[in-house]
């Protein structure tokens, strides 16, 4: 005679249920999070192209492989699963971590190739770029990828066609925009929460979080901002969406951002200085308080259409 067993959940609450608003809750009524880190290292971050162009990449010492495991630890402590958005070079390079990412239970994710924004390539360029990137981490995760996230935010007015490239390709959602102001990126008037872009079949964009307050919307998704604002008040943001806006938040760091060693890199202006290294010392034990505070999953899971 065959039993069947229902496994014991990991996480001290499950999304058990729909939400009104449609992402899941857990069973005290709490409304599931979209916790995501975008896989890349120290060096391949846009605020540095200023001093380190892709043809030195090779040259540096590699610590994304290290700095993730971390973030798996971490997430493993917490009984937390994410969505990791990764460069296709680092997992070409990294088969072992891409590996125990998905066989850890969490989602793989494309983060395009080699870190160029969307708004910078051509549509058959950014199609080449985020079909090579699928087939690699699909190649080496052996799992579908759902899920394609821009360098630096860099889907907006200047690009809306690469929503329809990204369906066409078999991508079923896109975490592309951040509808904030930003001298790098940004899209101030985009819709806050899960949207269909107008003209797109099959592709659903899922925002960055921002506060609604004061007739503007305020970054408290992660990214620099987490590391540069007081932990609480990161916290109290967070939980207005929660609380007000009735949605799920759509959270985002860095390896590199849990490594207060990492190489420091030379003669970088001062704000791009301050902007990469502020606060790294903390980053970890915030994260902590922020994967105990919340109720947290990969984003597949609180956010995209069933398959
Ligand atoms: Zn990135």
């Amino acid at each position: 005679m065959s039993t069947s067993t229902v496994a014991t959940p990991r996480l001290r609450e499950t999304a058990s249920d729909a939400h009104q608003s449609g992402a899941p809750v857990t069973r005290a009524g709490r409304i599931v999070n979209a916790m995501s880190v975008d896989v890349e290292d120290y060096f391949q971050v846009q605020a540095l192209e200023e001093r380190i162009g892709r043809d030195q990449w090779g040259a540096f010492e590699r610590r994304v492989e290290c700095n993730t495991d971390a973030v798996l630890r971490l997430f493993d402590d917490f009984g937390v699963k994410a969505t990791f958005f990764t460069l296709g070079w680092v997992a070409e390079r990294h088969k072992p971590l891409i590996r125990r990412i998905v066989d850890q239970g969490h989602e793989l994710a494309s983060h395009g190739f080699a870190h160029f924004r969307a708004d910078s390539q051509s549509p058959e360029e950014f199609r080449l770029d985020v079909r090579r990137t699928k087939q690699i981490l699909e190649q080496v995760g052996a799992v579908r990828v759902r899920g394609y996230r821009a360098a630096t935010f860099s889907i907006g007015k200047r690009n809306p066609w690469a929503f329809q490239v990204l369906a066409e390709e078999g991508y079923d959602y896109s975490s592309s925009v951040n509808p904030i102001r930003h001298d790098n990126y940004g899209v101030p008037d985009a819709p806050r929460f899960a949207y269909r872009p107008d003209g797109v079949t099959g592709l659903d964009e899922f925002p960055i979080t921002t506060l609604r307050l004061v007739g503007q919307n305020l970054p408290c998704g992660g990214g620099g901002y987490f590391r540069l604002l007081p932990y609480p008040v990161s916290r109290w943001a967070l939980r207005r969406v929660n609380t007000i806006d009735v949605q799920p938040c759509i959270f985002y760091f860095h390896p590199w951002e849990v490594d207060p060693d990492q190489p420091r890199v030379a003669d970088l202006s001062l704000k791009t200085r301050f902007r990469h290294y502020n606060n790294l010392a903390r980053m970890e034990p915030r994260l902590r308080r922020l994967l105990d505070d919340f109720a947290w999953d990969r984003i597949d899971r609180v956010l995209a259409r069933p398959q």
